[in-house]
């Protein structure tokens, strides 16, 4: 019944040969799935097997299967949404992990798993110049989740649980703009906080700072209890970047926790040219970004900073009695299930510590600027043409432009640029305009692919 060793290293090596196959072949699939709903689902049995299907079965439905309902994220050509990127050391180091199989909630449970997430979270304090306190050897320190989504949940619980003896929940009131992501209204309602509000942002998309201002005194009048304000670096629609050091500067008045939500954006901080963008990280008390979007790390990655890690454990930990051993009594150890919701863990700080020793941070700095630089060049050829303006401001590799003749015209095109299979964009829509969501960002994305785009643009336009 078991995948003996030997067979695991004959199929192992075929399975290895599909993926390196695929790489070499990704760019000529349709970027989108072409799939109806229902089709793969009816391709596959409606009950079990009951006995073996044999892996050179499974093997060939990853093609026959599998593929046809692929929708293309590794792809060069791929400008969607944005970057989901693998690369081989990532997948090789969650092989690694997987093969391991260990499960890292407590130190004990692993204490590699433990110390080499600290030490892996430690270096990216270093190489994204955030504050020196957020290493796991001052008041702060980072971990591993799953999503952006758990790490700005987990924040909002812990920003719940501080001021919990002041108000009842239903009376809490948490603020960030009205571009910031959907997961910080879901967080709001997981952790059952009374008031979510969406606060007006200026022509670029970033947060007033006045209307924020305004909406916490009327709060307080009204008996709310505000206490918590979430900035956003890089806003999903547009990579708006709210004013980091007056938001927090208003965070103190008011003793708001105020949690960063930087999850596509931080990874450019790994060079210094951007850190503008988030110039005064040191009011701040909770920092999130995805190493699964752009820093080539494998769904999934995502990484929250504390700068302080006393109220997180405070509010997370529990401890049952069989979870205690010596370790964990000493005090000299980090338990990871008290940083977050679950309590199981798997070992994804190997995969992230290959992808930077891979690359090295010169290797890792040199794809940003790349984008960047390709994402400037397509912005420039956008200003250029005059069926064609720039929707918002740039910052990173995300440019954002309409049809000047209108939201039908530019929803065509994005429809039409879809529908060729040879390029995946995003169409989006911020009040009454509709636009075009190109992001440049995917690991192999070259000029070559960026102008073959702009053809493909020029023609359908
Ligand atoms: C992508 C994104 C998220 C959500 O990321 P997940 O890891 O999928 O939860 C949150 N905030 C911003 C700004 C994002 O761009």
């Amino acid at each position: 019944m078991h995948m003996t060793p030997e067979e695991f290293r004959e199929n192992g090596y075929a399975v290895i040969d599909w993926i390196a196959d695929y790489m070499e072949q990704v760019e000529q699939y349709p970027v989108l799935s072409r799939v109806e709903p229902g089709e793969i689902a009816s391709m596959i049995p409606d009950a079990a097997p009951e006995t073996s299907d044999g892996f050179a079965s499974m093997l060939s439905d990853l093609d026959d299967v599998v593929m046809p309902g692929i929708t293309h994220w590794q792809s060069p050509n791929w400008f969607s949404y944005f970057p989901g990127n693998a690369s081989g050391p990532s997948i090789l180091g969650d092989l690694a992990a997987s093969g391991l199989g260990v499960q890292g909630m407590l130190w004990s449970t692993s204490p590699s798993a433990t110390e080499i997430e600290m030490k892996v979270l430690d270096w990216l304090v270093d190489l994204m110049g955030l504050p020196e306190s957020w290493k796991s050897d001052g008041r702060g320190g980072g971990v591993i989740q799953m999503s952006a989504s758990d790490a700005t949940h987990a924040a909002l619980v812990v920003a719940r649980h501080r001021r919990s003896g002041e108000a009842s929940t239903s009376d809490m009131v948490v603020y960030a703009s009205n571009q910031a992501h959907s997961s910080i209204e879901k967080g709001c309602t997981v952790a059952g906080i009374g008031h979510c509000r969406a606060i007006d942002v200026d022509g670029a998309y970033a947060m007033d700072p006045n209307a924020l201002r305004a909406a916490i005194e009327g709060d307080i009048d009204a008996g709310l209890l505000p206490i918590a304000v979430v900035s956003s670096v890089g806003t999903t629609a547009t990579t708006a970047v709210d004013p980091i050091g007056v938001v927090a500067d208003i965070a103190g008045e008011h003793e708001l926790w105020h949690h960063v939500d930087a999850a596509y954006a931080g990874t450019a901080m790994l060079c210094e040219e951007f850190r503008v963008h988030q110039p005064d990280l040191d009011g701040v008390d909770s920092y999130t970004f995805n190493p699964h979007k752009w820093m080539m790390v494998n769904f999934d990655c995502n990484v929250l900073w504390v700068a302080d890690r006393e109220p997180l454990i405070d509010t997370l930990s529990i401890l049952p009695p069989y979870l205690r051993n010596s370790a964990s009594d000493s005090g000299e150890v980090i338990d990871f299930r008290d940083w977050h919701v679950p309590l199981g863990r798997r070992f994804r700080s190997l995969k992230l510590w290959w992808v930077i020793r891979y690359f090295g941070a010169a290797g890792l700095r040199a794809m940003v600027r790349d984008h960047v630089g390709m994402a400037d060049v397509f912005a420039s050829w956008v200003e250029q043409d005059d069926r064609f303006e720039l929707f918002a401001p740039h910052p990173f590799g995300l440019v954002c432009f309409t049809h000047v003749d209108g939201n039908e015209a530019t929803t065509k095109l994005a429809s039409a640029l879809n529908a060729t299979g040879k390029v995946a964009v995003t169409p989006s829509q911020i009040g009454d305009t509709a636009f075009i969501r190109v992001v440049v960002g995917q690991t192999h994305t070259s000029e070559r692919h960026v102008e073959a785009l702009w053809d493909l643009i020029d023609q359908l336009a």
